[in-house]
């Protein structure tokens, strides 16, 4: 159930745990489970109308919006509440890492949590880190300093091959050369200043649903 306003929040079982549910934060993204905290009706009711997330502390008995000190606030898409209305989706975008630890999420390396799909926005932020670093020895940094239009042709190359090994009948290689088509994809978009996610929304809104 989508809980949007006071009367959706009024129908949850608050009563089952003195006025607490526990909210699951997931990245409406990448589908990456980012952290786990509890509110109460004060706090979800906070959390839409301001639009960013804020629980309840039982630490310090208080409402806590995330990063409020942090400046890593949790921007609000959505709120779902369970089959029994006693458990929180919080879908929302992070402004930066979820976790104290300074990481991106509070359960382990983005890389080895991500869900398969989600494999590529991993990826896509691991291309994003080795532009801004440029590593020696990366074969990623090589692209990025030879420019748009070497990665671009890059790009048409691994097209072609990938459309060449799917006529062949060639699974195996239109497997990897798909593999090395999304890379290099991924890595023109970045050198572009666009990002996978405006390609999503792209094919998105080609089925009518905005969001
Ligand atoms: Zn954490």
């Amino acid at each position: 159930m989508l809980i949007q306003n006071t009367q959706d929040i009024d129908l949850l079982e608050w009563q089952k745990m003195d006025d607490l549910l526990p909210a699951v934060v997931q990245d409406a993204f990448d589908g990456r489970v980012l952290m786990q905290a509890y509110m109460n009706p004060a706090a979800l009711a906070r959390s839409l109308d301001s639009g960013s997330v804020t629980f309840w502390s039982r630490s310090r008995q208080q409402l806590w919006t995330k990063g409020e000190t942090s400046g890593n606030t949790l921007k609000l898409v959505a709120v779902h509440a369970d089959c029994d209305g006693d458990c929180l989706l919080v879908m929302a975008i992070p402004a930066g890492p979820a976790c104290h630890r300074n990481t991106d999420t509070c359960f382990d390396n983005d890389l080895t949590i991500a869900p398969e799909l989600s494999f590529l926005a991993a990826l896509e932020r691991l291309i994003a880190e080795r532009e801004m670093k440029r590593p020696e020895d990366s074969y990623t940094t090589r692209l990025f300093e030879a420019g748009v239009k070497r990665i671009a042709q890059k790009v048409g190359e691994e097209g072609v091959e990938t459309a060449l090994a799917a006529v062949a009948g060639d699974r195996e290689e239109l497997v990897n050369e798909s593999a090395d088509l999304l890379y290099h994809l991924l890595v023109l978009l970045r050198a572009s200043g666009t990002q996978l996610s405006e390609i999503t929304a792209a094919l998105r809104s080609r089925h009518g649903d905005s969001k």
